[in-house]
C-alpha cells in the first residue's frame, strides 16, 4: 500500500489531499496542530501526527515517527497569507516572522527531514507554493510579503530537486480555490484542485523534478 505524508492535514487543500489518498486506499500520515484535527484525522482513518511547523520539537518529533519510513508522496501544504496590502506597505515585524517563517523556514526545516523518506521510495515531493510567487507573471503588488514568501519557497523547492539523485521535487500552483484563505468566490472547489494535482503528481518522473507547475499539469513561469 502506497504512503502519503501530508503537513498541514486539518482543513482546505491538505485536508483534501488527506481525504481524497485515504479514499484512494492509501496508507495516509497527517500531521495537525489541534487536536480537534488530529482526532478528526484519526477518525477518517489516518495516522494523525502533531505539527505546528514552527515548533522546532514538533518538527523533531515528526523526523523521531518517521524515521526510515518510505513515503511515496509527500505534500508541505501549510501556509498563511497575511495581511492583504496593496503596494509597498511595510509589513510588522510579527507579521513577517510569522508569514516567513511558516511558509519558506518551516520548509528549510522539514524538506531535510523529509526528503530522505521520499527518496527511500523513489517517490514525489511537492509543496504548495502560488502563482502569486511568480516573479515572471506578477502584474500587480497585492500582499507582497506573501508574494515574497512562495517566491522564497520556489527558491527552496528548487535547491531540493538539485539535491536529489532520486526523487521529485515539484512547486505547485494549486489554482485559485474555494478555501478558508481562497475565499468562497474562488475559480475552483478544493476537490477539483486536489484531484488535479494528485493526477500530476501520478504521471510525473524525474523529468517533472525541479518544475513549477499548476494543478492542471501547466507550466508555470518562475
Ligand atoms: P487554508 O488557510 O484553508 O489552510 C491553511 C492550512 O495550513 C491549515 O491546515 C492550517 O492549519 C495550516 N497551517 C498554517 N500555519 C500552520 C502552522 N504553523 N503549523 C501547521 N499548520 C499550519 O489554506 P488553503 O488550504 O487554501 O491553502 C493551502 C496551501 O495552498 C497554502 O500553502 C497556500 O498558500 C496555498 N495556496 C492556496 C491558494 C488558494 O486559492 N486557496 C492559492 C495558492 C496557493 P490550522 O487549521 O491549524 O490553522
Amino acid at each position: 500500500m502506497p504512503t502519503a505524508l501530508i503537513i498541514g492535514a486539518s482543513r482546505g487543500i491538505g485536508h483534501e489531499f488527506a481525504r481524497q489518498y485515504k479514499a484512494a486506499g492509501w496508507r495516509v500520515i497527517a500531521t495537525a496542530r489541534k487536536s480537534d484535527d488530529l482526532a478528526q484525522l484519526t477518525a477518517h482513518g489516518c495516522e494523525a501526527l502533531p505539527l505546528d511547523v514552527n515548533n522546532l520539537n514538533d518538527c523533531a518529533g515528526l523526523a523521531w515517527r518517521l524515521d526510515d519510513e518510505k513515503i511515496d508522496v509527500a505534500i508541505l501544504n501549510a501556509g498563511v497569507f497575511g495581511s492583504r496590502t496593496n503596494g509597498l506597505q511595510s509589513p510588522q515585524q510579527e507579521e513577517f516572522d510569522q508569514v516567513m517563517h511558516t511558509n519558506v523556514l518551516a520548509a528549510m526545516r522539514l524538506l531535510p527531514l523529509v526528503l530522505p523518506m521520499v527518496e527511500n521510495a523513489g517517490g514525489k515531493l511537492a509543496v504548495l507554493s502560488s502563482r502569486m510567487g511568480s516573479i515572471g507573471l506578477r502584474e500587480n503588488n497585492v500582499a507582497w510579503l506573501y508574494r515574497a514568501s512562495k517566491a522564497a519557497l520556489n527558491s527552496v523547492l528548487k535547491d531540493a530537486s538539485l539535491s536529489t539523485q532520486k526523487a521529485t521535487c515539484i512547486a505547485f500552483h494549486p489554482g485559485w480555490v474555494q478555501t478558508d484563505m481562497g475565499g468562497i468566490g474562488a475559480e475552483i472547489s478544493v476537490d477539483v484542485s486536489v484531484a488535479g494535482m494528485r493526477q500530476v503528481i501520478a504521471e510525473s518522473s524525474r523529468v517533472q523534478n525541479g518544475q513549477f507547475l499548476s494543478y492542471d499539469g501547466v507550466t508555470i513561469e518562475w
